[in-house]
C-alpha cells in the first residue's frame, strides 16, 4: 500500500467512523474552530488531570469535509494521555509538515498524523487539516 493509498484509507475510515466524538461534560477547556472557506466545524474538549498537565481525555464535535473530521478525530487519538507540552509539540510539528518550506522532524509516536503530510500539496486543504490542531491549542491556553 503506497502513502496515497494509506492516507484515502485512514482518512475516510475516520471521517466515517470518528474516534472519540462528542461532549466532555467535565472538560477543563472547550474551543471552537471555523474555516469558512470549506464549510468546517470542529469542536475540542479537554478534561487535564488532577496536575492539571496531562491530557486525561480529549473529544471532538463537528462537521464538515472528510480531511477537517479525520485530521481531528486522528488528533484526539494521538493526545489522549499526553502531557500539555507534548501535544503542544505535536501541534507544532503538524503545522510545519502542512506549511513549512522544509518537512519536521517528526517527533517519536507522531505515527499514522504524517499521513496527511500529502494535504501541503493543497493549500487551500491546509485550514480543513489544522482547524481541529488549532481549536486544540486554544483550548490549551485557556485551561492554563
Ligand atoms: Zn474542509
Amino acid at each position: 500500500m503506497n502513502l496515497d493509498e494509506l492516507y484515502q484509507t485512514v482518512v475516510l475510515d475516520h471521517a466515517r467512523r470518528p474516534r472519540n466524538f462528542g461532549d466532555l461534560p467535565q472538560a477543563s477547556a472547550v474551543a471552537e474552530g471555523v474555516n469558512p472557506s470549506c464549510g468546517d466545524e470542529v469542536t475540542v474538549s479537554v478534561k487535564l488531570a488532577a496536575d492539571g498537565d496531562k491530557i486525561e481525555d480529549i473529544k471532538f464535535k463537528g462537521a464538515g469535509c472528510a480531511i477537517s473530521q479525520a485530521s481531528a478525530s486522528l488528533m484526539t487519538v494521538k493526545l489522549k494521555g499526553k502531557t500539555r507540552a507534548e501535544a503542544l509539540a505535536f501541534e507544532h510539528v503538524f503545522h510545519d509538515m502542512l506549511t513549512a518550506a522544509t518537512l519536521p522532524v517528526y517527533p517519536q509516536g507522531f505515527g499514522d498524523l504524517q499521513i496527511l503530510e500529502g494535504v501541503r500539496k493543497f493549500p487551500q486543504r491546509v485550514k480543513c487539516a489544522t482547524l481541529g490542531w488549532n481549536a486544540l491549542k486554544q483550548a490549551l491556553t485557556a485551561a492554563a
